[in-house]
């Protein structure tokens, strides 16, 4: 499928009416026996670009980290062959210049790229006023100034057909996915830029093949873009990444499963409904603030309280105290622990900010 108007967004948003864009492919080009196998059972999908990782950059020295520029002309035989358009990661001015040169329609940024400016930079001035696509992943760490910054610094060189890949965010605490998606990040993102077209990569948010449905309807519910989905003819086998890696016949599965949402309510009726429903909210929203900041007055006069009678600003035991009420009743009102816990954790940094102003002025 040829890009109409060679404009990113007007071609993705014409292409949504049956299905969202998707990216398929593997992990990593091994071989040209293994990139076309895939790839001809990709072209009976839904699939439009495929990918393939041909510089890897991996976590500690030893691993496979790619075959090189050697897989660029396997990627030519890809597009010549099946008709899919074609996706490989850079890294750095060198691999952006030999990915344009061998005609990669989708070139894009890796989260250990995002990361650092100079790297960044090095690319878009490599591919400066290009109008092929150019997707920008999350960096590893939580961090959208760092992920807008690298937007702009490739929409500063001309770089007219940007998009973003949320492929999730590296954290030190134990979790069920290997990058915890925190979706507020790419939510935020998109309040920002509402036209920048989103991706989701739910195999780098899962790591592993069980979750990909669910990440990948959560990104349609939130309205992202597209999806892309590594994807593997013998996924235990793959050189990278073999646990999250899914069949071709796995991928169709998914695609007729998922649920494309429309992006508004269309019927008069379900209109009036929502919106009696929002102004709800809103009245909420309004009783919310006022509590809040009654509250917050009766934490001011405990401050001056214990300004008086040179008192810690942490009582330790009032505040446990607290804690285990809340979340004891908040659960008995269909409120989880773990929000009730970030709530309530959040109003007790305030106050002691509040406090702490009172007691030291
Ligand atoms: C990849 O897409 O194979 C990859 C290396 O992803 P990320 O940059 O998200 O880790
Ligand atoms: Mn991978």
């Amino acid at each position: 499928m040829k890009m109409e108007n060679k404009n990113f967004r007007t071609w993705l948003d014409a292409m949504e009416l049956s299905h969202p864009l998707v990216i398929a492919g593997p992990c990593s080009a091994e071989s040209e026996e293994q990139v076309l196998e895939i790839a001809h059972e990709l072209k009976n999908t839904d699939a439009t670009v495929f990918r393939a990782g041909v510089w890897k950059p991996r976590t500690r020295p030893g691993s496979f980290e790619g075959n090189g520029a050697i897989a660029l002309p396997w990627l030519k035989k890809v597009k010549e062959e099946t008709g899919l358009l074609t996706a490989v990661e850079i890294a750095n001015a060198q691999h952006a210049k030999l990915a344009l040169e061998f005609d990669i329609d989708v070139l894009w940024i890796g989260a250990r790229t995002t990361v650092n400016p100079f790297a960044v930079q090095e690319i878009a001035d490599a591919i400066q006023g290009t109008d092929k696509i150019v997707l920008i992943k999350n960096p590893i760490n939580p961090d959208l100034a760092l992920w807008i910054g690298a937007i702009e610094r490739l929409h500063k060189m001309g770089v007219k057909n940007l998009g973003a890949i949320h492929r999730g965010f590296s954290s030190f605490r134990k979790s069920n996915y290997r990058n915890i998606p925190s979706w507020q990040i790419p939510i935020d993102l998109k309040s920002k830029y509402p036209t920048l077209p989103i991706i989701n990569d739910p195999s780098h948010i899962c790591g592993n093949r069980s979750g990909i449905f669910d990440v990948s309807q959560t990104a349609l519910d939130l309205k992202m873009d597209g999806l892309m989905i590594e994807t593997h003819c013998h996924p235990d086998e793959a050189w990278s990444d073999a646990k999250q890696q899914i069949k071709p016949e796995r991928l169709m599965e998914i695609m007729t499963e998922l649920k494309v949402r429309k992006p508004r309510f269309e019927r008069e009726e379900s209109l009036s409904k929502l919106n009696a429903l929002r102004k709800e909210i809103n009245a909420k929203d309004e009783q919310l603030l006022e509590t809040l900041s009654e509250r917050m007055e009766i934490v001011e006069n405990i401050g001056k309280a214990k300004k008086e009678s040179n008192v810690a600003v942490l009582q330790n035991a009032r505040w446990n105290e607290i804690l285990g009420n809340v979340v004891e009743k908040g659960e008995t009102q269909g409120l989880s622990k773990i929000f009730i816990e970030r709530i309530f954790k959040a109003i007790h940094q305030e106050s002691i900010a509040h406090q702490e102003q009172i007691i030291n002025g």
